[in-house]
């Protein structure tokens, strides 16, 4: 039977792993990862484990025995350099090969780093590894200033736990706003206000031009002369596709690698799967989508066991993220297109609200706090497009139940 080589051990290359075996694959599956330790989950570095609510281990996917209990071929520390798909093998940086019937490209993103002056000074960090979020940890506590560079979920997730730890937190945001290329104006302004509260400092329409310092950061430099003093940095300004194997390789991409619904890229013997991928969704006709959340990597690595073990595709799922930062829980489902209507359910005061996105009388996204029945339901209704009746959605003593019926 065939055997499947899963380039990349991160949540999705892990999570098809595991699938492949329950769908009854029997041929030989080896797993390669250029991390030292078996596949993890990431959401955790930036909240509990990163505030010291969670330990290492409850992190791992699977516990390393499963592995080789299940004969899959884990490989830790060990990074795929070249595809060459006519030979169908892929060459390892060690200078070793290996053969495959069928790859699958899961090799995710990176951080992206600053190209300005001081980018390598010591204590300019990024978040994507468990490694790194080790080194964050250690730089941060009482009577240390954290300077977060980017004010999207990383970063302000970052914030939090940072005060959680006992640093004094500045968020620099060259936007006006935070959250601004995934969120909606009231909740960018619920979110600043909040963490303002609990201490953060925000620096917003802030561009950074440097970091200062003698061999370890001492401080940023924004552009209007100002410079920021600091013990440490985290840059969090987004994360950029591992596609470069696959580009090389001939295989069509774009904002990374492009998929179909079965997650089977442009060569019929290799997939791609989680955020490496660029993909099409069948809620959202005509469009494709460089997603990078924990569902998403779920649903493909599904779609990719499902093709590979013969079973009928998946259904189609309504995308969806959650972030966690102090008492407060976000839950995005859908993505807000052409929305025409805003609605508030809630008030924003009491910590405990949604924000309805609608187009005519169709729900396109929910973006809810710590209300988990109106994520639930709007998530429900964005997926079978029933018409919603406004009047009800903005009545919080309205079940979202009736709501939704
Ligand atoms: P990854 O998990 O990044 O795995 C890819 C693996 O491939 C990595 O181990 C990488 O080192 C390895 N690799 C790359 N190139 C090679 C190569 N050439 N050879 C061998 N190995 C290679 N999502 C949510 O839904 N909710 C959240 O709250 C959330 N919080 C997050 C917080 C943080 C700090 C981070 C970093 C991410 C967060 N995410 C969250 C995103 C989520 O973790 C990712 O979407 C998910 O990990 C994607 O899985 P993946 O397998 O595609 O990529």
């Amino acid at each position: 039977s065939a055997h499947v080589v899963i380039l990349g051990a991160g949540h999705a290359g892990g999570t098809l792993a595991a699938l492949l075996r329950q769908y009854g694959h029997e041929g030989p599956i080896t797993l390669v990862g250029d991390e030292p330790i078996p596949p993890y989950q990431r959401p955790p570095l930036s909240k509990a484990w990163l505030k010291g609510e969670a330990d290492a281990e409850s992190l791992a996917l699977k516990p390393l025995e499963f592995y080789a209990e299940n004969r899959i071929d884990f490989r830790p520390s060990t990074r795929a350099v070249k595809l060459e798909r006519s030979a169908r093998r892929v060459h390892l940086a060690d200078g070793s090969t290996l053969s495959y019937d069928i790859l699958v490209i899961a090799t995710g993103a990176r951080a992206i780093a600053l190209p300005i002056p001081g980018a390598e000074l010591g204590g300019v960090m990024f978040l994507r590894t468990a490694a790194d979020a080790e080194q964050l940890k250690a730089a941060v506590g009482p009577g240390k200033t954290l300077a977060v560079v980017g004010g999207g979920y990383i970063g302000l997730e970052v914030a939090a736990s940072g005060r959680a730890l006992g640093a004094e937190v500045v968020v620099l945001e060259r936007e006006e706003r935070v959250l601004a290329r995934v969120a909606c104006q009231a909740l960018s302004d619920f979110f600043t206000a909040y963490h303002q509260q609990h201490g953060v400092k925000f620096e917003l329409g802030a561009s950074v031009v440097g970091f200062e310092g003698q061999g370890k950061v001492s401080g940023v430099r924004l552009a209007d002369g100002r410079t920021l003093a600091c013990d440490a940095v985290v840059v969090g300004v987004g994360a950029t596709p591992n596609d470069e194997i696959a580009k090389d390789a001939g295989l069509e991409c774009a904002r990374g690698v492009v998929v179909d619904l079965e997650a089977r890229t442009s060569d019929p013997a290799v997939f791609a799967i989680g955020d490496v991928t660029h993909r099409p969704m069948p809620i959202y006709e005509g469009r494709m989508f460089r997603m990078e959340s924990v569902p998403n990597a779920l649903e493909q690595a599904k779609q990719a066991a499902c093709a590979i073990t013969g079973r009928a595709a998946p259904a189609g799922e309504v995308p969806w993220q959650w972030s966690d930062q102090y008492d407060l829980k976000l839950q995005i489902a859908g993505y807000a297109f052409d929305v025409d209507e805003i609605v508030i359910r809630g008030d924003p005061k009491t910590a405990k609200f949604a924000v309805f996105h609608l187009k005519g009388k169709q729900l396109q996204s929910v973006e809810a706090i710590n209300a988990p029945p109106e994520f639930m339901m709007g998530k429900q209704l964005i997926g079978n497009r029933k018409p919603v009746d406004k009047i009800k959605l903005a009545d919080p003593s309205i079940s979202m139940k009736e709501v939704a019926a």
